[in-house]
């Protein structure tokens, strides 16, 4: 039968229209750009920068600025400027061990310079004479310092010309040129804003904006071209924040009525009056509780600031109801902190309470109160008819706990480390996340949820990220704590940080060393601990009783010797950073953190919370290598640590030396959603993100894509 006659069969397929987006040319690998091979896509990946997207979506962190091109006879000493010309002779010097210098001869029409690179030495072979170049740098008496340069056509010394955040395995030299050759992908990806918002809010096309932030024209160009990207951000984010609510509204939980009779004894049993802030917080949580919509609340406070108290208050109140508390805590070590101070208090309540971790499967047969890890939401651990579950340092949890938490609780969907609740995309009624149902252990009634963290976030951002989220605060520590001392020494005086030390033991105080970190692994960690305690013993602390905290110990040992310590058995604790959260010993007045450099600010913020928990005088000694070896970074944290004392103000600060969109807190590598927004500038936007959202719950198209995979996809683990 004949065929081929128009109109008879349709074509398959039909050929692609020139111009049509390829998303998927987008989402490739980025070893699909010319020049990457395996070495340079693993450099690549460790930068989060995975596919041709990721480099689309790698913000510049600046601009250079803009430089007048002038002929060599008219450069002026010391100011920074272009030159255009070619390259006549180069040659390489090597004056002492780690440094080259390449200098080439350089000619325009009006003259001619010696052009000077450090430790670029292969950069010879590409700057033969002959070769036509564009340089940018400074006149300076040794010739023209170079600071960067292009061999064929223009683009790191343009004006504006972008510098992205790189590493020393990936200079931002290198990284513009792939970010170039990702740039013609930028039409490939899909824009998610519905056709009228951007004409309503004015806002450009996603790849004109992708265009404007890589090759801006003016600072007002790339700035426009970031805020449409933030946009986009914050939309999707109070999309899904908002489908996270509309799921949680049909949750019920218990309303606990009133308070009664058993934190009426619990309140009496305290050896201390309770601050405002943790009255006022008790009362928020109270209102909470009479209500049937699950509790959403966040308590933020400074380490030490008493929200464990106040925890306990909650759980107290759903054991007076007839209901199971939980206290949930991300690792071990915590979760047995929070066992030993909860225990004696329950005891003398007549409450009973067991403690469910990885490792400790105590009896749950009738405990009011569970304390654990994750291992309490695990499958087939029933916990009863649970009133309340706190969740502290919920930013710490992996991934995957996360995800059971999320169905198991409703939870607000978004934490500190920005979760993703897992159950968008499990088809939930109407795409809600927070997983409603309830688990096994909560028989069909939602819980009511305290998050508890110490790392505090600005309430801004706080609001932002959780939503609707209701945030308390607990801002002033118990007034009978005085502020902890604050001093930074560079290695050469740590002599002298240990006499102090030795001084507070023997008056009878307790003190805590604080080993380096070590980046490779768990393991090294807590042989190099082993060795520095060691060595400790032989020399600063000869006299002393001292035990060693690491991670690889097992629970009961860690168990045994926190009980020792908290007993006065011991005097000093040399420990990794698994101390950093939840230890509580009023009795350690002192801290040393060696290597005090190598912490992050969030990180020593909470290092040093574990003193300072009495009425005494603490002290905390950061010790470090010399101001010189340490970078700008480092300093200006350390020097924070001795200016401040306070939680809130060192969030703003961590905020402000990491990067915007960089969270406090968030240790997961991955983290890589919300890098266009500025957290203080973008308010406004952020507002009007907020407004465009509620229309949009249901919106169908690249949106909802979007959605779905901000809030579905797993974070990459680091
Ligand atoms: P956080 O959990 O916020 O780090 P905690 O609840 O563990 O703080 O309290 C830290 C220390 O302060 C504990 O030793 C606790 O007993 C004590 N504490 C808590 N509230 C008060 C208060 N109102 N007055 C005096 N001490 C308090
Ligand atoms: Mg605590």
């Amino acid at each position: 039968m004949p065929r081929g006659f128009a109109g008879a069969d349709a074509p398959a397929a039909w050929p692609r229209l020139p111009g049509t987006p390829r998303p998927e040319r987008a989402a490739a690998s980025v070893s699909t750009l010319s020049g990457v091979g395996p070495a340079l896509d693993k450099k690549l990946a460790k930068l989060g920068l995975r596919s041709v997207r990721d480099l689309l979506e790698h913000r510049p962190h600046r601009y250079e600025s803009a430089v007048p091109e002038r002929p060599i006879a008219e450069l002026l000493i010391g100011e920074e400027a272009a030159i255009a010309g070619e390259v006549r002779s180069v040659s390489v010097r090597r004056p002492r061990r780690n440094l080259a210098i390449v200098s080439a001869r350089v000619a325009d029409g009006s003259d001619e310079i010696v052009a000077v690179w450090f430790n670029q030495a292969w950069l010879v072979d590409k700057l033969q004479p002959g070769t036509r170049v564009r340089l940018r740098g400074q006149l300076k008496r040794s010739g023209f310092q170079v600071r960067s340069y292009d061999l064929n056509g223009v683009a790191a010394t343009a004006d504006f010309a972008p510098v992205y955040p790189a590493s020393e395995e990936v200079t931002p030299q290198r990284l513009r040129g792939l970010v170039e050759r990702a740039l013609p992908a930028a039409r490939d990806l899909q824009d998610p804003l519905p056709a009228e918002l951007k004409a309503a809010e004015r806002l450009p096309l996603r790849a004109d904006a992708l265009w404007a932030l890589h090759r801006p024209r003016s600072l007002e160009e790339g700035e426009a071209g970031r805020r449409r990207l933030a946009f986009d951000e914050l939309l999707v984010l109070q999309v899904g924040l908002a489908r996270a609510r509309a799921g949680r509204e049909a949750a019920v939980a218990p309303a606990l009525g009133e308070p009664g009779e058993l934190v009426a004894r619990y309140r009496g049993l305290l050896p201390f009056e309770l601050t405002a802030d943790q009255e006022s917080a008790i009362r928020e949580i109270d209102t909470d509780l009479a209500r049937e919509a699950p509790m959403q609340r966040l308590l933020q406070g400074d380490v030490g600031s008493g929200k464990t108290v106040v925890a306990l208050y909650a759980l107290l109140r759903a054991v007076e109801a007839g209901r199971v508390g939980a206290l949930m805590a991300p690792t071990e070590t915590l979760a047995e902190q929070h066992f030993l101070t909860v225990e004696p208090l329950c005891t003398q309540l007549g409450v009973r309470v067991a403690l469910l971790t990885g490792s400790v499967k105590s009896e749950l047969g009738g405990a009011q109160i569970v304390v654990g890890t994750h291992a309490l939401i695990q499958e087939g651990v029933d916990l009863g008819e649970l009133g309340v579950a706190v969740v502290d340092e919920q930013h710490r949890f992996g991934v995957e706990q996360r995800r059971a938490l999320t169905s198991r609780t409703p939870s607000p969907g978004v934490n500190a480390s920005r979760a993703k609740p897992a159950t968008l995309s499990d088809g939930t009624a109407g795409g809600a996340s927070g997983g409603v149902s309830g688990g096994a252990g909560l028989q069909g009634s939602a819980p009511h949820v305290l998050h508890m963290t110490a790392t505090p976030i600005p309430r801004t951002l706080a609001l932002t990220l959780y939503g609707d989220l209701s945030v308390t605060e607990i801002a002033k520590p118990p007034a009978s704590r005085k502020p902890i001392v604050t001093s930074w020494v560079t290695a050469e005086r740590s002599s002298e940080a240990y006499r102090r030390l030795r001084r507070h033991l023997d008056e009878g105080r307790q003190a805590y060393v604080v080993c380096p970190l070590i980046e490779e692994s768990e393991t090294s960690q807590s042989r190099a601990a082993e060795a520095e305690a060691e060595r400790l013993r032989r020399a600063e602390l000869r006299d002393y009783r001292v035990g060693l905290l690491h991670g690889r110990l097992r629970p009961a040992e860690r168990r045994a010797l926190m009980a020792q310590f908290k007993a006065r058995e011991l005097d000093v604790l040399v420990a990794t950073t698994v101390i950093e959260v939840g230890v509580d010993v009023p009795n350690a007045t002192i801290m040393i953190v060696q290597e005090a450099d190598r912490f992050g600010l969030a990180q020593l913020h909470q290092l040093r919370g574990r003193v300072g928990r009495g009425a005494e005088q603490s002290y905390c000694l950061l010790i470090s290598r010399p101001r010189e070896e340490l970078t700008d970074n480092a300093q200006e944290r350390l020097q924070a640590l001795v200016d401040s004392a306070d939680g809130f103000d060192l969030a703003e600060k961590d905020l402000e030396l990491r990067g915007e969109g960089q969270l406090l807190g968030t240790r997961q590598a991955g983290i890589s959603d919300l890098r266009f927004v500025h957290w203080r500038a973008d308010r406004p936007l952020l507002e009007r993100a907020r407004a465009a959202a509620g229309g949009l719950v249901d919106y169908e198209g690249p949106l909802a894509d979007e959605v779905e995979r901000v809030f579905a996809e797993p974070e990459l683990a680091a």
